[in-house]
């Protein structure tokens, strides 16, 4: 069944600043899912899109983290475990829509998908129009993996579902199939966040490098043993600030046959570290890059999710209606909460947060 021809709802880069607009939304075409958001988050990222710190024209679509109930499938639809997917259904779903067929789809890149299409970096005048996930409705091209979301978590410890929650289960894979028995997590946002909840379900004794009090009360209660540098010869050292200072520092600590996966850094330029490849190659160090997730993430992150999502520390704080948007956006630039909350269906702002402090990119 097609729904008729309809209008959506979404925050806009217009010129440098955050809109609200109101677009047409054509008619939904097969193999697309029309979802009604209930609940979106506010990333890093998004942060960079609006300061200008990441190139994106006007007109893009903001908010990439979002969970909400399917209101447009076909009929016999089913999510990717197979599962029938009917009008109401809650679900959760990744940020990407990638070919699949591509050199690099087909090499385990299809986050990097020569026709890659991202939600919270697309034009609301191009199709699927409604990209946008800080909306009070978004279109999911066939080729986005979709989920049904559990019915024992709520909308609050899912919504990073489609960035945070699966980068950081990239980020845990690309330390190897055999974890480490330590390992130092730099920077507590949410992705860094989730990087301890997973290492220390997998167990991983972690420690977590955190100026920020409110971040890093949240990592140790999390299991995260707070320290205030890299300790010298951690095995394993996961880097989600994007700090330049912090990446050199953790070059210098990881040790031995060490791994030191790099998340954060996602501003070209924005500033250089020197590195002395000896030291990559005397200690045989290994260093990845970790940008986004595949599908095979999601899975993983919900799945985790599943088994400890809901006696996970609240890392979404606040709440306000898609019509304070740009208040949220404030309070994100200025607060220490990993996520600010926009809930589409309330239009009356509640921010219970807004301490003061910056807000670093999770990707
Ligand atoms: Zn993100
Ligand atoms: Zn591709």
């Amino acid at each position: 069944m097609s729904a008729a021809a309809d209008v959506f709802t979404a925050a806009v880069l217009r010129d440098g600043n955050v809109e609200l607009e109101t677009h047409e939304l054509p008619t939904r075409r097969p193999g697309e899912l029309d979802v009604a958001v209930s609940l979106a988050a506010i990333c890093g990222s998004d942060l960079h899109t609006v300061s200008g710190r990441r190139a994106a024209p006007s007109g893009t679509g903001l908010g990439h983290e979002a969970v909400g109930r399917v209101v447009g499938v076909d009929q016999g639809a089913t999510d990717a475990r197979g599962r029938p997917l009917a009008l109401g259904d809650r679900v959760v779903f990744g940020m990407i829509a990638s070919c699949g067929s591509c050199d690099r789809c087909r090499t385990g890149l299809s986050m990097k998908c020569r026709s890659v299409v991202k939600y919270g970096h697309a034009l609301v005048t191009d199709p699927p129009f409604a990209v946008a996930m800080l909306a009070d409705r978004i279109r999911l091209l066939p080729e986005v993996t979709v989920l049904r979301a559990p019915d024992h978590l709520d909308d609050e410890v899912l919504v990073s579902m489609a960035c945070a929650v699966p980068t950081a289960a990239a980020g845990v894979r690309a330390l190897g199939p055999t974890l480490p028995d330590e390992a130092t997590v730099v920077g507590a946002g949410a992705v860094g966040l989730y990087l301890v909840g997973m290492l220390v379900a997998a167990g991983v004794r972690v420690a977590v490098v955190e100026p920020r009090g409110i971040r890093r009360t949240a990592a140790v209660r999390l299991g995260a043993e707070p320290v205030p540098a890299v300790p010298e010869g951690t095995p394993a050292v996961l880097e989600a600030s994007g700090a330049p200072a912090a990446v050199a520092e953790a070059v210098q600590a990881v040790g031995v046959g060490g791994c030191l996966a790099l998340l954060g850094s996602v501003s070209p330029g924005a500033a250089a570290i020197t590195l002395d490849p000896a030291t990559v190659v005397l200690r045989r160090l290994r260093i990845v890059g970790v940008h986004n997730y595949d599908a095979e993430d999601l899975v993983t992150a919900l799945d985790w999710l599943g088994r400890h999502g809901a006696r996970l520390p609240r890392l979404v704080e606040g709440s306000y209606g898609l019509a304070d948007v740009r208040a949220a956006f404030a309070a994100a630039f200025a607060g220490d909460s990993p996520r600010v909350a926009v809930r589409p269906g309330a239009w009356t702002s509640k921010p219970r947060w807004a301490p003061a402090g910056g807000n670093r990119a999770c990707s």
